[in-house]
C-alpha cells in the first residue's frame, strides 16, 4: 500500500467553493486561503441560527499505542462512508500541532484512503491560527513582564505569575526558563517556563467561545498572577484582551477542507487531551450542526481523556448532546495493553489480545455511563490475524455492544459503511445524555468522582500545593467550575506503565491551576507535564522537500 502522503498526494480534490457550495455556504460566506481550504465567515452563524441541528456523533478510543490508534482516521473513513448510505455528513476535527508531527506520533489528517486534504498544509501551517493562538499567548506575557518593569503599579509578584509564554514545538529545554537576565534594562529576572500552544488557555479560550465578545470577555479573565498582597490579577488588569483579541480574529472562524472522497470537514482548534480538554472549537462543531444530518467529531486519545471532558466540559458548556459514541479499538492496541511491546505489535498473539481486552471493556462500561449508545469500531490493520480477530468479535458479541470490523483505512468510505449504518441506527436509540459531575461539588469530590467512576482508581492523594491551589480557587469563588485532568495517555491510571485495566491504585494530583478564561480548572497528576519533548529519532529526520516543493516523509 502507498504511504499516506502518495495517497494524500494523488487525491482529487474539488476547489474548496465548490465543497462550500454543497454544504449551501453562500459565496460571501467563504474566505478562501487558496485553492483548497477555506475559513467561514461570521455572518453565515447568523443566517443559520434558526436551522434545526443534525445529530452528534463522538468518535474516542481506547487507551492507545504510542501511535495512536486511528480515531482520525475513523473519523473521517465514517464520514466518507455516510454519503453512501444516502446521508448527509460532515466531519469536525482539531488541527495538528507541530509538536507530534515533527516528534513520535506524525500528522493529524487520518491515514491511508481515511485522510482530510491537502494534508501537507493541515499538518505544517495550515491557515496560521497556531501562530495567531502562539502570539496572542506570548503578547499577554510581553505585557505583564513590561508591567513590572515600568514600575509595577500592581503590584504583581514575579514568583507568583502563573501566565507562561508558549510554542508550538516539542522542545523540552524551555520547560523551566529564566528570564529577564542581563541588566535593569533587559527586565526583571523570575523563573518562567513555556508549554506547547495546545496546552493553552488561549487554545482552550478559543475553542470554547461562543463568538468574538465571549473570546474577548474570557481573555479578560485569564488569571495571570498574584500580587505581593495576595491579590489576584487578570488578564484585564492589564488591558491585554482587547489587542489578544485582534490577533485572534480570523482564528475564531472555522476552516474548511474536504477528504479524499470530498466530504467536507470543518477543522478548528487542537487542544491536546492529555494535558489540555481535547476537543476542537465549539463554533466549528455548532455550525457543523447546522450544515449537515450527521456530525462526526473526534475527541483525543482514550476516552478516560477526551471523551470524559468533551462530554463533562465541552457539551455542558455549549448545551450540546451527543446521540451515539463510535468506540475505537485496535487489535494492536490491545495486545499493547495485554503487554506487548511496541516493536512486536505486528506478530500474531491471541492471549496478549485476551489479556488487553479488560481495557476495552472498561471503556465501553464508562461511555455508556454519560447514557449515549455506543458501537464499537474495531479498525482493521493489515497485521491483524483472523484467528486475533475472531476472539475480538466474539468477546464483542458476548458484550451485547454494538461493533464493526472497519477497513476505511485500506478502502475509504466504502470500508465503513457498516460502521455507518450502525451508528445512524444507535443515532435513533433512545440517549439520555449526562455529565458525570455535577458542578455545585466541591472541587475534591468533582477531581474524585472522575478517578473512581472513568479511571477505576480506589483514590486520590493531593500534594500541599494542590490542596492550597484548590483552597485559593474556591476562595476566588471559582469552584463551581468543571475539572480539566491532565494525565498519561497510555493508561487509566496517571502512571503510563499500568496498562490494561488497572484497579486499586491512587491518583496523584501534584498541581491544580485555574483556567478562568477558559472555564474550567487544571488538574495535573502522576508526572504529566504541558511541554513534551522529543524522542531519540524524532519524525522530523525522516521530513523533507524535493526541488518542486513537494513534502516528504511526512506520515
Ligand atoms: P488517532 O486519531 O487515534 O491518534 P490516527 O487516525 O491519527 O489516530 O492514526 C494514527 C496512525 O495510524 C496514522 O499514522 C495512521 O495512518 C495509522 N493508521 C490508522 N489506522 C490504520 C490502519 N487501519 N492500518 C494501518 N495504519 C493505520
Ligand atoms: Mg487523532
Amino acid at each position: 500500500m502507498l504511504s499516506d502522503i502518495e495517497i494524500a498526494s494523488a487525491a482529487k480534490m474539488l476547489p474548496i467553493d465548490q465543497i462550500a457550495r454543497s454544504l449551501g455556504v453562500l459565496p460571501e460566506e467563504l474566505e478562501p486561503y487558496g485553492r483548497y481550504k477555506a475559513k467561514l465567515a461570521e455572518s453565515i452563524y447568523k443566517r443559520l441560527a434558526d436551522r434545526e441541528n443534525g445529530k452528534l456523533i463522538l468518535v474516542t478510543a481506547i487507551n492507545p499505542t504510542p501511535a495512536g490508534e486511528g480515531k482520525t482516521t475513523t473519523t473521517v473513513g465514517l464520514g466518507e462512508a455516510m454519503p453512501r448510505i444516502g446521508k448527509k455528513a460532515i466531519i469536525a476535527l482539531r488541527e495538528p500541532s507541530l509538536g507530534p508531527v515533527f516528534g513520535v506520533k506524525g500528522g493529524a489528517a487520518g491515514g491511508g484512503y481515511s485522510q482530510v486534504v491537502p494534508m501537507e498544509d493541515i499538518n505544517l501551517h495550515f491557515t496560521g491560527d497556531m501562530h495567531a493562538i502562539t502570539a496572542a499567548n506570548n503578547l499577554l506575557c510581553a505585557l505583564i513582564d513590561n508591567h513590572i518593569q515600568q514600575g509595577n503599579v500592581l503590584g504583581i509578584d514575579p514568583r507568583r505569575i502563573l501566565f507562561k509564554r508558549c510554542l508550538d514545538m516539542n522542545d523540552r529545554a524551555l520547560r523551566h526558563t529564566i528570564i529577564g537576565l542581563g541588566g535593569k534594562a533587559n527586565g526583571t529576572p523570575r523563573e518562567d517556563g513555556f508549554q506547547i500552544t495546545v496546552a493553552s488557555e488561549v487554545m482552550a479560550i478559543l475553542c470554547l467561545a461562543a463568538d468574538l465578545p465571549d473570546l474577548k470577555k474570557r481573555l479578560g479573565d485569564i488569571l495571570v498572577a498574584y500580587t505581593y498582597a495576595g491579590d489576584p490579577v487578570y488578564c484585564r488588569d492589564l488591558k491585554a484582551e482587547g489587542s489578544m483579541t485582534a490577533l485572534l480574529k480570523d482564528a475564531i472562524k472555522p476552516n474548511l477542507i474536504q477528504t479524499l472522497e470530498n466530504t467536507p470537514a470543518l477543522m478548528h482548534g487542537g487542544p491536546f487531551a492529555n494535558i489540555a480538554h481535547g476537543c476542537n472549537s465549539v463554533r466549528a462543531t455548532k455550525l457543523a450542526l447546522k450544515l449537515a444530518d450527521y456530525c462526526i467529531t473526534e475527541a483525543g486519545f482514550g476516552s478516560d481523556l477526551g471523551a470524559e471532558k468533551f462530554m463533562d466540559i465541552k457539551c455542558r458548556m455549549a448545551g450540546l448532546a451527543p446521540s451515539a459514541v463510535v468506540l475505537v479499538a485496535t487489535i494492536r492496541a490491545l495486545k499493547y495493553n495485554g503487554g506487548v511491546a511496541k516493536a512486536d505489535l505486528s506478530q500474531e498473539n491471541v492471549e496478549a489480545l485476551k489479556k488487553g481486552l479488560p481495557n476495552l471493556e472498561k471503556h465501553i462500561e464508562n461511555m455508556k455511563k454519560f447514557g449515549v449508545p455506543v458501537v464499537v469500531a474495531i479498525n482493521r490493520f493489515g497485521t491483524d490475524t483472523d484467528a486475533e480477530i475472531a476472539v475480538l468479535s466474539e468477546a464483542m458479541e458476548k458484550n451485547g455492544v454494538a461493533f464493526s470490523l472497519c477497513e476505511h483505512f485500506a478502502k475509504g468510505g466504502e470500508g465503513a459503511m457498516d460502521l455507518a449504518e450502525k451508528v445512524v441506527a444507535a443515532c435513533e436509540e433512545p440517549s439520555d445524555f449526562h455529565p458525570i459531575y455535577e458542578l455545585d461539588r466541591p472541587v475534591e469530590e468533582k477531581i474524585e468522582t472522575i478517578c473512581r467512576e472513568i479511571y477505576g482508581a480506589a483514590g486520590v492523594e493531593y500534594s500541599a500545593a494542590a490542596k492550597k491551589a484548590i483552597k485559593d480557587i474556591t476562595a476566588l469563588g471559582k469552584g463551581g467550575l468543571p475539572i480539566c485532568m491532565a494525565k498519561t495517555q497510555y493508561s487509566l491510571s496517571d502512571n503510563q506503565k499500568l496498562l490494561g485495566r488497572p484497579e486499586g491504585f491512587t491518583i496523584h494530583v501534584g498541581e491544580v491551576r485555574l483556567s478562568a478564561g477558559a472555564g474550567f480548572i487544571v488538574v495535573q497528576t502522576g508526572d504529566i507535564m504541558t511541554m513534551p519533548g522529543l524522542p531519540k529519532v524524532p519524525a522530523a529526520n525522516q521530513i523533507d522537500v524535493d526541488e518542486d516543493g513537494q513534502i516528504l516523509g511526512l506520515f
